[in-house]
């Protein structure tokens, strides 16, 4: 624009646009429209698919005000920013309209409900490298919940990023090289990182002199990327803060760590075949969203502590036992609307009545709720669930029921509550039917019987008279000529206009006092912020328990023995996923017994289709459920108590990762030999498939050993390679399994039961069949295979049972390629 003479409005604009960072795009308020200007138009229009125009040369494109919502949306969904420039004065002829930035949209900070995932928390978090050390900073600004962390390795950190999926992820604009890649990464000021200024920053919200009363002694690297997500907050995106309350460091020795592609590949929260098939999918009957986000939360992190989970357990006992206060308990819930997200929304001064009314009726139910839960004899999140009576009275008699979306437009406060709006209503009233009266003295003075009293936003009130009329009636003296019409002409007197002038003035009047009252309440709402925290926690806490419970016993889950062991032992234990979502079969339970000193290291052979995969996976389910404090699929469980629970899966089992490599799986593999203790549960499905077959059985044997000997982890191993069977030989406690098959008329059918021992051999050509390869083909294969069997170094292929006797050293297989193949 050099050269050129600024219009003021453009000065403004660009005063403005200046002091935003360049990525923020400004929607610029224009009359009815938001304007973009630019480069912000050109990057904006085709996300927005709406024209790219130009004047004076500027490109340009608007969105109109009242459809904005939906705009800017799909600006904040494609990952920008949006800053919006609000008019804050009227437009007066010749001078100005003055103008503000209101609030700044982003995807980690977005408090507007139509922007959000009822069930899942909203993250905006920061990353921080200092020394040895990573910090991260977590907040969700939808509830409040503000935490910190710090870990010693990358990959740690990419674990805990997979759990919270942040929407925006800050780091250091000093430590591009380190973070730069991170999805939903964007850089910062590193000024906002430096862990003394930060520290500071984070004293001063909290009132504090130190953190250390948080737990954050020492963890500077927490601290620097803590603050600077509170100063992002403030300083950039002019956010009021003061809903973060506290700050919470979480303790990974508290939880059971998952990995990230053990969460994958148990598909806790999400699967390829959608949130059906996934845990949550299967346990979440939870009616309010701060109970389905908790749940959520609650499987991302199983604990590993006795204590809390018998009290889960416990709660979850009660229900059982009490079916009609569960229901009644469940019944209340259903009322409760998301009073977590309501409260922090009105807080941050926005929000409507329909805000404050939800609010009204979901804490309405808590009396109720809290009798119910003495009655039925629980303490823990009872004691946290505050009396909102004053409050809740003060709303519902003070707002109407059904207020607008709109808070300028009136229409919010009930009748009775202020006496100066019930004069100002009554005053326009009086007016209105004065007006309506109006048409029916007209029409006896003028003797014109088809006069009207009509309204339109240019002129206001006016008297209508259709052109017929006119020339044979006598138009009265004060009657103004104001517009004429094709076919009417349309007038009007002094006594119409003052009496408008009332009414509109009286309405107007009305409007403004509704909205101060409005603003009040919603303050009322805003001294009580703590409580209602507290209060939507509880709730929270109270609704995923009574879900469980109602899981349960719709299901028949049982409660679990919870011990500190390393024991596991599940009768009838079933896939609480797969038992709810087949369809042709009944899902065939199946028991586990994993003893220290016998049976700890467990190696499941059996053919490709037999259910391998999903046994094991349904021993880790039902040991991170357990862990949750939830009632298990099973007859009877004791499980002792897990730290980590890990899940692998063969690069070539694994189609969801399409271009997951060898490298892949033996990085997992490493990560689990390196960090696996002797109180985890390590599953692995099929590991070493993804390189030649000598190499992957070599691997799958050292891994086994190392597993058995160092670590002495209870585990799970399913493979289709049979050599590893024979470890069960020389290891005490390593232990043999296979799923159970019949053959039937050259036909396999599949029994899935586990049963003790090796697989006898791998049905593969049966399964073949059955898959549908031509019958050539498969006569061809049998050919080939008894050919093979015949010249094998090991003639017995079939009898390949713990008996059978073993040529090779003990401790160094030396397995026979093609048979080998076959079984691959
Ligand atoms: P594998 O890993 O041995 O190839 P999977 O565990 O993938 O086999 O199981 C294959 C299919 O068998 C599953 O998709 C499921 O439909 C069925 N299945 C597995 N286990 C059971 C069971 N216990 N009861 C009923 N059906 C089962
Ligand atoms: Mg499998």
């Amino acid at each position: 624009m050099s050269g050129t003479k600024l219009t003021p409005m453009m000065a403004q604009y660009q005063s403005m646009r200046r002091s935003l960072p360049d990525d923020v795009l400004l929607l610029f308020r224009l009359g009815d429209f938001y304007e973009m200007f630019f480069e912000d138009a050109q990057k904006a229009a085709p996300i927005l698919n709406v024209a790219l125009t130009r004047r004076n040369s500027v490109p340009m494109c608007g969105v109109p005000y009242h459809a904005a919502d939906n705009y800017i949306s799909r600006l904040v969904k494609a990952g920008k920013r949006v800053a919006i420039a609000e008019q804050t004065t009227d437009p007066v002829p010749g001078k100005i309209v003055e103008r503000e930035i209101t609030r700044i949209i982003s995807a980690g900070s977005v408090i507007e409900e139509h922007l959000l995932d009822d069930s899942r928390p909203n993250h905006l978090a920061a990353v921080f490298s200092l020394g040895k050390k990573i910090g991260l900073a977590c907040v969700d600004h939808t509830t409040g919940a503000f935490s910190v962390a710090e870990f010693d390795t990358r990959g740690a950190l990419l674990d805990e990023l997979a759990r919270l999926t942040p929407s925006e992820l800050l780091f250091s604009d000093e430590q591009h090289e380190l973070f730069g890649d991170f999805r939903a990464g964007q850089p910062y000021d590193a000024f906002a990182f430096l862990p003394e200024p930060a520290g500071q920053l984070l004293c001063d919200h909290f009132s504090v002199h130190s953190l250390d009363g948080f737990g954050c002694h020492g963890l500077h690297a927490a601290v620097g990327a803590a603050g600077a997500v509170l100063h992002y907050l403030i300083h950039q995106l002019r956010r009021p803060c003061d809903h973060l309350r506290t700050l919470k460091v979480r303790e990974d020795a508290r939880t059971v760590l998952i990995d990230a592609a053990s969460q994958a590949n148990l598909d806790l929260i999400d699967s390829r075949s959608g949130r059906k098939h996934t845990l949550l999918g299967v346990l979440d009957r939870t009616k309010t969203p701060m109970g389905a986000r908790l749940l959520r939360d609650w499987i991302l992190h199983p604990l590993r502590e006795l204590e809390p989970l018998l009290a889960r357990q416990d709660f979850i006992a009660a229900f059982l036992a009490e079916p009609f206060l569960h229901s009644k308990i469940r019944e209340s819930l259903t009322g409760i609307r998301d009073v977590e997200r309501t409260t922090v929304r009105l807080s941050q001064g926005a929000g409507n009545a329909r805000d404050l009314l939800a609010l009204a009726t979901s804490l309405d139910h808590i009396p109720a709720l809290k009798e119910d839960l003495i009655s039925l004899g629980t303490t823990g999140p009872l004691e946290h669930l505050h009396d909102f009576t004053q409050l809740t009275e003060l709303l519902s008699s003070a707002l109407s029921d059904e207020p607008p979306a709109q808070i300028k437009d009136g229409g919010i406060i009930r009748d009775g509550h202020s006496a100066e709006l019930d004069e100002l209503r009554s005053a326009s009233r009086d007016g209105k039917h004065w007006i309506a009266k109006l048409q029916e003295d007209e029409r006896r003075r003028t003797g014109i019987d088809t006069l009207k009293v009509k309204y339109n936003n240019v002129f206001g009130y006016f008297i209508e008279i259709t052109s017929a009329k006119l020339a044979s009636a006598t138009i009265p003296d004060d009657y103004t000529r104001k517009q004429t019409m094709a076919n009417a002409e349309r007038f009007i007197t002094p006594a119409l206009k003052e009496m408008e002038n009332k009414v509109l003035g009286a309405e107007e009047r009305a409007k403004q006092l509704e909205y101060e009252l409005f603003l009040s309440l919603r303050q009322q709402v805003c001294t009580h912020l703590d409580p209602l925290q507290e209060t939507a926690a509880a709730i929270a806490e109270i609704d995923v328990l009574a879900g469980l419970a109602e899981t349960a016993r719709a299901h028949n889950h049982c409660r679990p023995l919870l011990e500190e062991s390393r024991r596991l032992e599940i009768q009838d234990g079933r896939h609480p996923v797969l038992e709810q979502t087949l369809v042709d079969e009944k899902f065939v339970p199946n028991d586990s017994t994993f003893e220290p000193e016998e049976s700890l290291v467990q190696i499941l052979t059996g053919p490709n289709m037999a259910g391998k995969s999903t046994y094991i996976r349904q021993v880790a389910l039902i040991t991170l459920m357990a862990q949750i404090g939830a009632c298990v699929p099973a007859v009877a469980a004791t499980v002792g108590l897990v730290d980590r629970i890990f899940c692998r899966v063969g690069a070539s089992d694994d189609l969801s990762r399409g271009q997951s490599t060898f490298m892949v799986e033996m990085n997992e593999t490493a990560l689990i030999l390196n960090h696996a203790t002797d109180k985890s549960l390590v599953i692995l499905d099929e590991i070493g498939r993804g390189t030649a077959t000598f190499d992957g059985l070599s691997i799958a044997w050292a891994v086994a050993e190392h597993l058995h000997d160092t670590i002495a982890c209870r585990t799970l191993f399913a493979t289709h390679y049979h050599e590893l069977t024979d470890l069960a030989e020389t290891k005490t406690s390593v232990a043999n399994f296979n799923v159970a098959v019949r053959e039937w008329n050259d036909e396999i059918i599949f029994l899935r039961k586990i049963l003790p021992g090796p697989a006898d051999k791998s049905y593969g050509i049966q399964v073949a069949r059955l898959a549908g390869l031509p019958a050539p083909v498969i006569d061809r294969a049998r050919d080939i295979l008894s050919h093979l069997e015949m010249h094998s170094a090991k003639p017995d292929a079939k009898q390949r049972g713990p008996k059978a006797k073993n040529t090779r050293p003990k401790d160094m297989p030396e397995p026979n390629p093609p048979q080998l193949d076959l079984f691959g």
